[in-house]
């Protein structure tokens, strides 16, 4: 396909751009409409073709020089010196363009080499308490990958047989096409890049090399880990096509809620109630740490609702790194509901004891409303 758009137009270029100024503009353009960024989204494809014939045409100074001259004519049959037949936006399957250009940026199948695509990465989500997180955890996990297939040792070849060099490309992999102009290198059609051909294919794998297969892998999480902590198990994806490398799995870490603890980063954080009679005259509570210590939290007299007690090192460890974080009590001082008569009685008396002094925010306040009210009525 092609979109009818002037190169230079998709490219978001000036037509005197150098070729900084292209390249940078082309992987913009190729990242944003990547289909792997838009799945399913036919324009974006297309777009992406379109932008990648326009590069190519582009970043050639002849090809360059022809298509200002010429425009897509230069490319066609019967363009300016033409007759060679192909088609210009005909330049294979979209990975095969993305992979000569960025070699493995976006993963799976990117790796510059000759022969079937390396094996795609997959991601496995895993929720782990918080507890796992501050100790570290040893997890088995199954998984059903593509593995290499044991009968024919992922070759895809019957045991006993042997591929034999492709015959079309003569085992690169790869062959040669006149496009307008231009040569262009394609990925074989009859071995798909393999080189190489099964004659016999393999029983097990019908010559794919691999078959799907449960697997038990043990994960070891490491302490410190958070929300969003990626391990990766390396060559333990999915199998290469016939015999090639395998790609990584991905563990994706989450945080399951914990009772007690909120954590942000390394910190450790609680709220909690305390009776007003500790906030007055002062205490200490105890709060039991990850690490199984329980922490005497000291309550200085006179405390005020929403003070930060930090107590430091009882937070969560470093990842990969040295030290803890701090445990933050947030104090929530809670005024009694239920009282009995004696309590009342005590608390009553306790109030014609009071000159305004023990609470001076409180006295400070209706202070001022009390000068405010004969401020308004002189
Ligand atoms: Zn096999
Ligand atoms: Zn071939």
């Amino acid at each position: 396909m092609s979109l009818d758009i002037d190169y230079y137009e998709l490219l978001e270029v000036e037509r005197n751009a150098d070729d900084k100024t292209l390249k940078s503009a082309y992987r913009k353009l190729a990242m944003q409409y990547h289909p792997d960024k838009n799945p399913g989204c036919s324009d974006s494809e297309a777009r992406f073709k379109a932008i990648n014939e326009a590069y190519d045409c582009l970043k050639d100074p002849q090809k360059r020089a022809a298509y200002d001259r010429f425009g897509k004519a230069a490319f066609q049959n019967g363009g300016p010196g033409g007759g060679f037949g192909g088609n210009a936006s005909d330049f294979g399957d979209i990975g095969d363009i993305f992979e000569s250009i960025f070699g493995s940026a976006f993963g799976g199948g990117g790796r510059q080499q000759r022969g079937p695509a390396r094996g795609a990465d997959l991601r496995y989500d895993m929720e782990i308490k918080l507890e796992d997180a501050f100790t570290g955890v040893t997890r088995e996990i199954q998984v059903d990958v593509a593995a290499r297939c044991e009968a024919c040792d992922g070759s895809g070849a019957k045991p006993g047989t042997s591929t034999h060099r492709c015959s079309t490309c003569a085992g690169h992999g790869k062959v040669r096409a006149q496009q307008g102009f231009f040569m262009v290198e394609r990925t074989c059609p009859t071995c798909q890049g393999a080189g190489e051909v099964i004659a016999d294919p393999c029983n097990t794998c019908h010559g794919e090399g691999r078959v799907d297969r449960r697997k038990t892998l043990t994960v070891t999480i490491p302490p410190g880990v958070d929300e969003g902590t990626r391990i990766r198990l390396s060559g333990e994806g999915e199998s290469g096509a016939r015999g090639a490398a395998p790609g990584d799995l991905y563990i994706f870490l989450h945080m399951a809620r914990h009772k007690v603890f909120e954590r942000e980063g390394t910190t450790l954080f609680t709220r909690a109630p305390i009776s007003f009679t500790t906030a007055a005259l002062g205490g200490s509570i105890p709060i039991p740490g990850l690490d199984g210590k329980k922490h005497e939290i000291a309550i200085p007299a006179g405390i005020q609702s929403g003070k930060q007690l930090r107590q430091r090192g009882a937070g969560m460890p470093v990842l990969n790194g040295r030290g803890t974080g701090d445990l933050v009590v947030q104090i929530d001082v809670e005024t009694p509901t239920k009282l009995t008569a004696r309590q009342k009685e005590l608390l009553c008396e306790f109030r014609e004891t009071e000159t305004g002094e023990e609470c001076p925010a409180s006295h400070g306040f209706f202070g001022r409303i009390r000068e405010m009210w004969d401020d308004l009525t002189d």
